[in-house]
This record gives C-alpha cells, structure tokens and sequence, in this order.
C-alpha cells in the first residue's frame, strides 16, 4: 500500500470511528460460485473494550463535508486534515483486506462533498464495481447520504446488504440546534423509500424467483446520546416510533464524545455515558424481545433510566403488584420480565415444566439468576414472597451483591452481547 493511501486511510478511518451502526447481522447473501466471500457464515462480530464493532473495514469516502454539524468532527468549519478516496482506491483496499482476511465486510459513509447526488453517485460506483466487477460477496453496510435522489438510494438498495441513514439528534429541536442543514422529514423520507422498495421487492419474489435481494439485512439509523439534553425518554420514544414506522433492524445509541469547544454542548473533557448507552441498548433490547412496551419502562413519571440497575430490575421493583410470578403456572411472557429470568431459561423452564414441578435447586442449571428471580418468583419450595419485602430493600440487597460488578460499570460499558 502506497504511502498516500495510508495517510488516507489513517484519516478517513480514524474519521469513521464515531459512527457505532456498524453492525453486520442478518445478512443471507450466499457466495455464487465464482465470487469473493460469503456473508452467510463468514462474518462475526467483533467489539473493542468500549463496545465499538471491529469486524468491517470502516471508513469514510471523504470527511470533506458541505455541513457544519456542531457534534461532528467532520463539520466544515472544523481545521482539520481532510482527504478523499477515489472510487477506484476503496475498492482495491477492499479487496486487499478481504482477501488477507483482515476484514469481513466494508461499513462506508461519508461527507458530503458538492451535493448528496454527487457524493451518493461515488458510493453507488463503489459498491457496483464491488458486486459486479470483482465479484465480491462480503458484507456492505452503506450509509445513505441525506437528500441523495430516490433513484440512487434505490439503486444502491441492490448492491449493498443494509443501508443506514442517522437520525443524529433524537429530536427535531435538537437537531436544528446543531445541525440546522438537516432535518428528521429527510430521514424518514429516505427510510420510507428503502421500506417501501423493500416490500416491493419482497412480493415480487414470491411471484418471479430471480427477482434480486434489496438491502436484504435491512435498515438501521443511529442517535447521538448526550449532546442535546433529550431525556431517555425521549430517545426511546423516538426509537419506538422508528422501530414501528420503518421496520427498522436496529437502532444505535452513540454517546456523544465532546469533540468541540461549543457551548451548545457538554465541554471537551466531559466523560461520554458509557452506562447511559448501554441502558438504553437494555431498554431496546426489552422493547424487542420481551415484549415491553415502551411507556411501560419510560414515561411522564419516569422519564430517565436508572444508572445503577437494568431497566427490567427497575420496571420490576415499580411494578410490586405483579409479583411473585408462579413459576410453575404463568405464562411464559410474564416469566420473561422477571428479573434475572432471560429468554432462553425462560424457554428451558417452560419446557422443563411439563415434566413436574419447578423447585429451586433445578433453577441454576436452567440459566435463571436466582439471586434477583428470588425476589420476584414463587417456586414449589419458595421460602418468602416479595411482598415481605419492600422494593427499596431488594434494590439495596441486589446492589450490594453486585457491589463490584456496578462499580465498574462506572468507567467500563456493560457487554451487550
Ligand atoms: S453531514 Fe454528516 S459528515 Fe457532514 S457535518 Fe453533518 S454529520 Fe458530519
């Protein structure tokens, strides 16, 4: 590799490092028999220490952008080193890294260089040259470039396996307060688009079997945490009305990292919220998959996380009245709100039930946690129930047992996956 594509390389990725969707899960593209890769079993995940996603070569196409995004290194009133692949190079530093196994999968965003269309038209050529000149079957996570014309974005919707457009801000106010070039109407329009071809694209492969795949991993967008003073609240309800409007596959929580002197927002030195992201992941991770809703966990009365306990350990210790759960008669999804209790044990205790009564020896090697279940459950053999003790005192008792592990969670991110 030449020196001036290292350099490039150096900046555009380094450039690249504050976008956190980068995630490549559900991706069927099989390899065709004369490509490069597959990303149906060739690509896992790798995460550094602070929860960022390792796995893809992750760059920018150029971090020269027309906008002035306060929260954004790349804004233009920022000095700056600045640089620009050519097509031609990201294709061949794909290439190169795939083929050393040094990556699986190309995640590329960018600046906005002149306009949208001139900036999406160079994404749309690399990933095009990717599939149909080198024949390359790896992952690719584009980002689309907001206001890019509906027929690019289409376009690209062919080549690449999710497309992502970022919210930035969680709401509209905030996002004129630090980016006043954009707007949420643009999001939606641009996540409209790629839903609606989506679904188009899905019927016409029930009728015509060669019909090509469209974005088959789906959407996501990303939200800045902690620039603008949203509550928790807030961004979920955001998130939720995303999730349900797009069908989106994920959506990422970034915590601002103070990179300018601007006082609209938290001052350079000022710790991003590792803790806060990752309560909010818990929380869409319950909204996804347990069957919360999302006014059950956030709301009026309860607009903030709580940074010392999981958002189903506090839901629970807010909610008395729905506990103790009967292990051995409810429903399998009231089993999996309790705390300590995760889909998968929930699932093995629901099966194991059926073969007699669930007693609490048997619960570890269930998976259940029984040091938080206790309190939320009745067993055949259970000893006290929760209304013998008060919500406060079991929030206590659970948090000195996990004195160690909360501490740390001060300074490190909880593991997510
Ligand atoms: S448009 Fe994107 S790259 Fe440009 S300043 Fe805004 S966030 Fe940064």
């Amino acid at each position: 590799m030449s020196e001036r594509i290292r350099e490039k390389l150096r900046i555009l990725a380094d450039a690249a490092k504050y976008d956190v969707s980068c995630s490549s899960s559900g991706s069927d593209r099989k390899n065709t028999g004369h490509g490069i890769g597959d990303t149906g079993s060739g690509i896992c995940h790798s995460y550094t220490e602070d929860g960022r996603c390792v796995s893809l070569l992750k760059i920018l196409l150029t971090n020269h952008c027309i906008f002035d995004c306060a929260f954004c290194v790349s804004r233009s009133s920022n000095d700056i080193r600045r640089a620009a692949f050519t097509v031609e190079e990201v294709v061949e530093l794909t290439m190169n890294f795939y083929r050393r196994n040094y990556i699986e999968g190309l995640f590329l965003s960018s600046g906005i260089f002149k306009n949208a269309d001139y900036t999406m038209e160079r994404m749309l050529r690399i990933v095009k040259k990717l599939r149909l000149e080198e024949h390359y079957n790896g992952y690719i996570h584009l980002k689309t470039i907001p206001g890019a014309s509906e027929e690019m974005v289409t376009e690209a919707g062919l080549y690449a396996d999710r497309m992502s457009i970022n919210l930035e801000m969680p709401t509209e106010k905030g996002l004129k307060l630090l980016a006043p070039d954009k707007s949420h109407a643009e999001v939606r329009k641009e996540l409209g688009v790629i839903r609606k071809k989506t679904l188009q694209y899905a019927d016409e492969m029930k009728l015509i079997k060669s019909t090509p795949k469209f974005v088959p991993a789906g959407q996501s967008t990303q939200m800045v945490v902690g620039a603008t003073p949203e509550s928790d609240k807030d961004i979920m309800f955001t998130a939720d009305d995303y999730y349900k409007a797009f069908s989106l596959k994920r959506v990422y929580y970034s915590a601002y990292i103070p990179i300018s002197h601007d006082n609209r927002m938290p001052v350079i030195g000022t710790q991003p919220s590792l803790v806060r992201e990752n309560r909010l992941y818990q929380t869409d991770w319950l909204m996804r998959f347990y069957g919360f809703n999302v006014k059950e966990l956030l709301n009026d009365a309860h607009p903030h996380l709580d940074m010392e306990i999981d958002p189903k350990l506090s839901w629970a210790l807010r909610n008395p009245h729905v506990f103790p759960v009967d292990i051995n008669t409810a429903d399998y999804r009231m089993i999996m709100r309790v705390p300590g209790i995760g889909i998968r044990a929930a699932q093995k205790l629901v099966s194991a039930r059926r073969y007699g009564k669930i007693h609490i020896y048997q619960l570890k090697s269930l998976g259940i946690a029984y040091n938080r279940a206790q309190y939320f459950i009745r067993c055949a053999d259970s000893p006290f129930q929760l209304r013998e003790k008060d919500p406060q005192d079991i929030r206590r008792i659970i948090l000195q047992g996990s004195k160690g592990k909360f501490s740390k969670l001060q300074s490190n991110q909880l593991s997510l996956f």
